[in-house]
């Protein structure tokens, strides 16, 4: 019973990190005006001065940014 109480515990904290670290993953571009999913080939070629992160896609939306036409935010 602790065995199977541990394995709830770890799949609750890995569960966590991942929501930590897709948490913020929308970038949007400043120079474009074009936001996008963290993992598009667009942002790590963009500048990182233009970058502007968001924590969701209506917050990308509602600061007047359009979604990127490759990856589709
Ligand atoms: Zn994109």
């Amino acid at each position: 019973m602790k065995k199977f109480l541990a394995a709830i515990v770890a799949v609750l904290v890995v569960t966590a990190a991942f929501a930590t670290v897709f948490a913020a993953n929308y970038v949007g571009n400043a120079n474009s005006r074009k936001f996008h999913v963290g993992n598009c080939a667009s942002v790590g070629k963009m500048k990182p001065a233009n970058r502007v992160n968001f924590n969701s896609r209506d917050e990308a939306i509602a600061a007047g940014y359009v979604p990127c036409k490759r990856c589709k935010p």
